[in-house]
């Protein structure tokens, strides 16, 4: 990163996104967010953490590895925009000289100064500032001011009596602070969409705890083993997650042998609700979030949501009812869970399930196979007392 090659006086400026929006309540998510780009750069050290008119402002020490801190910075959520930065001469003169010198080896043909002045007891405009820096860098490099479409953007925010000048800037991941909006509980399977739907909830600020059933030892261990990857890479984007894995077999078992075989899926679901709820009452969250897409599969229609959700008090939250396949799989490549869910793996929910499943699920019948199970909150007592929980430290230490 040549442009930081002078390790001392090193700085990162930090943008936040969607606070700003939130005046009565800013400090309470600028607080949030400090506190989770800490946790982020926790195993990092030499890093200083302030806050500064809006903007967090971090000093990093020159042994610190920049590209680590960088790349963690990207998936806080929270952040705008993540710019490498080095305090100026408050003099122009000299603040000209230092920018020059960041610039020079550089090659651009059109570059603007776009200053930031929040501090307006500092004697010279924000223009001001941009011609004096301007007119060193044309003059002496040739290249042209464009204030549109500039090659090479120079940021110079003056801020509380101090100049920081800047031209690397990374786009963050946006949204609001994991933590500031509560706590959610995600099915997670090991498909593609449920962990899409998850970090849209995380992007929301939801801290999110996840659920993964398995019909283990019916089938393989592959689920709860590509699930647990799934969780692992979601949490580089919230740290300090965790999962259950609930072993469905029994309950399948039961509803194997009471009710027509058509009804499975509907029935399987509603216990994984069912059960999914408990979790969530127990970890204190309130809602529960799922990856289904309307009329996606044979149990996402409108009749067969209604005979599932009809099963829990609690908010059910279906952040990608709306998208198509092809939207929710861009997702999964950017965030980098798509390639664990197109591996195979032996699903819970086609364990032992007809080709041509209910789509229409009619409540009698359902409630009806649901009586002939007998005493089904028993086993789901004692499919929560078998139920283990993981946890995921990040960063690694
Ligand atoms: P996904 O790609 O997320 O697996 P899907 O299109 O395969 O979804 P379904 O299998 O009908 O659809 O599941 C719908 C939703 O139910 C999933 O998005 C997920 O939230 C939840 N779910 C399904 N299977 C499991 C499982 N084994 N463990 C936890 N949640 C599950
Ligand atoms: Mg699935």
């Amino acid at each position: 990163m040549s442009t930081f090659s002078d390790k001392s006086n090193r700085l990162i400026i930090l943008h936040h996104s969607e606070i700003a929006l939130k005046k009565g309540n800013r400090s309470y998510f600028e607080n949030r967010l400090r506190w989770n780009i800490q946790r982020a750069l926790s195993d990092v050290k030499g890093i200083h953490v302030r806050i500064d008119f809006g903007r967090f402002v971090l000093s990093v020490h020159k042994d610190c590895d920049i590209d680590l801190v960088i790349d963690r910075l990207r998936q806080v959520i929270g952040l705008a925009s993540i710019r490498l930065a080095f305090t100026g001469d408050p003099n122009p003169e000299r603040l000209q000289e230092q920018v020059f010198e960041l610039v020079r080896d550089k090659k651009f043909d059109s570059f603007c100064v776009a200053t930031n002045r929040v501090d307006k007891q500092f004697p010279f405009t924000s223009t001001q500032v941009n011609q004096i820096v301007g007119a060193r860098i044309h003059q002496a490099l040739g290249a042209r001011v464009d204030l549109k479409n500039a090659e090479l953007v120079i940021k110079i925010d003056i801020v509380n009596k101090r100049v920081y000048y800047s031209v690397d800037i990374f786009p963050g991941e946006r949204g609001l602070p994991i933590g500031s909006t509560g706590k959610v509980v995600s099915m997670l399977s090991s498909g593609i969409d449920s962990p899409v739907s998850s970090f849209r909830m995380m992007k929301r600020g939801c801290r999110t705890i996840f659920v993964h059933f398995h019909s283990y030892p019916f089938t393989e261990k592959t689920s709860l083993h590509n699930a647990l990857e799934l969780a692992k890479i979601l949490n580089t984007y919230q740290n300090d997650s965790k999962i259950y894995f609930v072993p469905l077999a029994d309950i399948q078992r039961e509803i194997i042998l009471a009710a027509p075989a058509k009804l499975r899926v509907v029935l399987y679901r509603r216990m994984m609700f069912r059960l999914t709820e408990l979790v969530a009452r127990r970890e204190g969250a309130r809602a529960i979030v799922t990856g289904e897409s309307l009329g996606q599969v044979a149990s996402q229609t409108l009749e067969n949501i209604a005979a599932i959700s009809e099963v829990v008090s609690m908010p059910v939250l279906r952040p990608l009812i709306g998208m198509e396949k092809e939207e929710i799989i861009e997702v999964a490549r950017r965030i980098g869970t798509y390639d664990i869910s197109i591996e195979p793996y032996d699903d819970c929910c086609s364990y032992l399930v007809p080709a041509r499943p209910e789509t229409n699920a009619r409540l009698d019948e359902v409630h009806a196979a649901e009586e002939k199970m007998g005493d089904w909150a028993s086993l789901i007592e004692k499919v929560l007392q078998e139920t283990t929980v993981e946890k995921i430290q990040f960063p690694p230490r």
